[in-house]
């Protein structure tokens, strides 16, 4: 039985298209790992178009050597794609005209209040739970007034309206969100001269043809924010699929403090492909146990309907599985 969460219906038409779009600000770990291989065998098995896009905006974070590292760790795990598309870094233009399009209707506004000021007019408890919230308290008197021009080396805010925003995920089901409330109005651009995250991703989307975003939920109040600049930039909305992350013993997302998890250590160290894909594919409710797999293995016994709906622990029994 298909559970009510995974819509199996064909919302656009033919054909397809999703992307793997690592940020190369480390290296991948087997969360980005599992989240790839499900992204990547959801659309194999439909015969989507899949794009690679390397998201390297995140300027000082970004470190050069994981581009190549990332197209290695996924071309050795059998995690093959159709198209590359440019680095984001090397053509500003789309973004600009974006920028200047939300300029022109009055949805943006220059923001030149500094982190502490944002923070400090923070005022309920359960707002700072969720990161930094501007208060649209905090609003220059001329907000919503178009700008022809804004500077490229502003920091630029979009306006969030006081209103629902309806998320509908094939795999997390609906949710709504009122950004008003969580986060208040985010960056489109940065100071230091490019498209922040939510812009960035909006944009690629549409221009590079991408009906489904398959990625982790922690992007899902991300998806809320990137609905409301395509509705403003009159761009399409594609299907959504938020699959739970990997978390270390705390509960927290996989990171550096869990040890070291990153693909390139393992392949480095000997450890097989089969032998990572076999847990991808334990994780992903194939199996009952980790058991070596190759990326075709992975491919036929994907059932999206049996890919668990919480968050998977990394244990150590997990390592000791690829390190033998
Ligand atoms: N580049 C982002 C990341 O690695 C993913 C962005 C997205 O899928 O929209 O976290």
């Amino acid at each position: 039985m298909v559970p009510e969460r995974v819509h199996t219906d064909c919302q656009h038409a033919a054909p397809r298209r999703t992307r793997l779009a690592p940020s190369p600000t480390g290296a991948l770990h087997l969360g980005n790992a599992r989240t790839f291989a499900i992204n990547w065998a959801i659309a194999r098995k439909q015969d989507w178009t899949i794009v690679l896009r390397i998201e390297d905006l995140d300027h000082p974070r970004v470190k050069p050597e994981t581009i190549d590292q990332a197209r290695e760790d996924l071309a050795w795990l059998g995690l093959t794609w159709d198209e590359e598309v440019p680095l984001q870094s090397a053509c500003l233009q789309p973004y600009v005209g974006a920028l200047r399009q939300l300029g022109a209707s009055g949805r943006i506004f220059r923001c030149d209040r500094s982190r502490r000021d944002i923070a400090q007019a923070q005022s309920a408890p359960h707002e700072r739970e969720h990161g930094l919230h501007y208060d649209p308290s905090l609003r220059p008197d001329d907000a919503g007034t178009a700008v022809a021009a804004p500077e490229q080396s502003a920091t630029w805010r979009f306006m969030v309206a006081e209103d629902d925003i309806t998320v509908n995920d094939a795999f997390a089901g609906s949710s709504t969100f009122d950004l008003s409330r969580v986060g208040g109005d985010f960056p489109v651009w940065t100071a230091s001269g490019g498209p922040a995250y939510q812009l960035a991703v909006a944009v690629d989307d549409a221009r590079h043809g991408i009906t489904d975003v398959i990625r982790g939920d922690d992007l899902l109040p991300s998806a809320a924010r990137q609905q409301a600049i395509q509705d403003a930039l009159n761009l399409p909305t594609p299907q959504w699929w938020h699959v739970p992350l990997v978390r270390g013993a705390d509960g927290r997302r996989l990171a550096k403090r869990h040890g070291d998890t990153r693909l390139a250590t393992f392949r480095e160290a000997g450890v097989p492909a089969e032998q990572v894909l076999g847990l991808m594919g334990y994780w992903c409710g194939m199996t009952e146990a980790p058991t070596p797999m190759t990326a075709a293995d992975f491919l036929a016994g994907l059932d999206v309907t049996a890919i668990p709906s919480h968050d998977i622990t990394l244990t150590l029994e997990h390592i000791a599985w690829l390190t033998g």
